[in-house]
């Protein structure tokens, strides 16, 4: 078990200043690719239904940094 005083958020976010990155986070569906920006995990995708264990949630910063390493197809 994670000993995280807030554990709202499954992932740690390894960068500091928390409480802005919250506000900038994209939750993106593993299933369809909805993307959605929101400080809160959605309980499901609105797009496809997937569970929200199948969202993904990083800031905007974070994704165009790995957008970045991976090559758009
Ligand atoms: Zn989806």
């Amino acid at each position: 078990m994670a000993s995280h005083p807030d554990s709202s958020l499954a992932e740690p976010i390894p960068l500091p200043r928390r409480q802005d990155l919250r506000a900038d986070l994209v939750w993106r569906c593993a299933d369809c690719g909805y993307q959605r920006q929101s400080p809160e995990r959605p309980e499901r995708c609105p797009a496809c239904s997937a569970g929200t264990e199948r969202l993904e949630g990083k800031t905007s910063i974070e994704w165009r940094l790995l957008m970045r390493r991976r090559p758009a197809v």
